[in-house]
């Protein structure tokens, strides 16, 4: 602690530091969110490079174990988020450690489509976010429908520590209720009660994990990935087994990748229960969600 650097040396790491994210396909605003997070530099310092102009740059931490961190993150490729132990979703700061899967900016968009699928955003309904993960699903439903009560399912219990970290962190804690288990297994009692069912399981069709960046592939869960050969498998079980615990006009939302769109609609549309079925692109134009009401 107490250290210093030039501002020359700093602008010289940053060229450095960005020359490697663009060897490896890293974004190069890692850079920036590293040094913020870690060096105790300010975004607009950064951006404006103001930096430069400073003799002496006073750091969050010493200047070698940043560097070492740097190197770690470089060579090991652990994703950032994992070696900083948070990410930000939606306005959460969330602890994430490698036994959960880092919520993603596109999964953002699940609340909002949540929201704009029941009439009134304040009603005491009840939602489930299955595989909930580090609970994000689970935070977003519980911060924009005040009234409700909110069930978070995960086989994971290292996941579950994780969310119930983060519900307590947010002042949630007491409108979530997690459940250890597989899908429904744990919530038998809320048959034909849920005003909404919300999840993103995983849908990555099992050989194109390896070949996915080795952030993702290495680092992140399988279990939280990998939806079998097609990538439909967990999808399908939540086609055929939500109509149990839905209410009449319950909504069923679920993220997916690019491409498989036409294809869970399709099992929605064969299952027979569901109507209004959408599919629903994320901001990038990419198919991403698809959401059904049980008739
Ligand atoms: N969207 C994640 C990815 O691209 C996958 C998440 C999932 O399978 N649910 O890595």
């Amino acid at each position: 602690m107490g250290e210093t650097i030039s501002g020359w040396q700093l602008e010289q790491w940053i060229e450095q530091a960005d020359a490697e994210c663009a060897a490896l396909g890293i974004s190069p605003s890692e850079v920036h969110w590293f040094l913020q997070e870690l060096g105790g530099l300010d975004r607009l310092t950064l951006r404006l490079q103001t930096f430069k102009q400073q003799p002496t740059i006073p750091l969050g931490v010493p200047w070698s174990e940043l560097t070492q961190l740097w190197q770690r993150r470089l060579s090991s490729r652990i994703p950032l988020q994992y070696l900083l132990g948070r990410t930000y979703w939606r306005h959460f700061a969330l602890k994430v450690c490698p036994g959960v899967l880092i919520p993603r900016p596109e999964t953002e968009l699940i609340i909002d489509l949540a929201v704009s699928a029941v009439e009134n955003p304040d009603n005491n309904g009840i939602w489930v976010d299955l595989g909930t993960g580090s609970g994000a699903i689970a935070l977003g439903l519980a911060d924009s429908f005040p009234m409700a009560k909110i069930h978070g399912v995960d086989t994971s219990l290292e996941a579950l520590a994780i969310a119930k970290s983060n519900a307590q962190t947010h002042g949630l804690a007491d409108r979530i209720q997690f459940h250890h288990g597989s899908w429904w297994e744990p919530l038998e009692f809320l048959q034909g009660q849920l005003t909404g069912m919300v999840s993103n399981p995983p849908y990555i069709p099992s050989d194109i994990i390896p070949t996915l960046q080795p952030e993702v592939a290495q680092h992140e869960p399988t279990l939280a990935l990998d939806g079998g050969n097609d990538g439909l498998d967990s999808i399908r079980h939540l086609v055929e087994t939500a109509p149990r615990y839905l209410r009449p006009g319950g909504v069923w939302i679920v993220e997916m990748m690019a491409g498989q769109g036409e294809g869970v609609a399709g099992l929605l549309e064969a299952q027979g229960s569901y109507s209004r079925i959408k599919i629903i692109p994320d901001l990038a134009g990419f198919d991403r969600f698809v959401i059904a009401y049980l008739k």
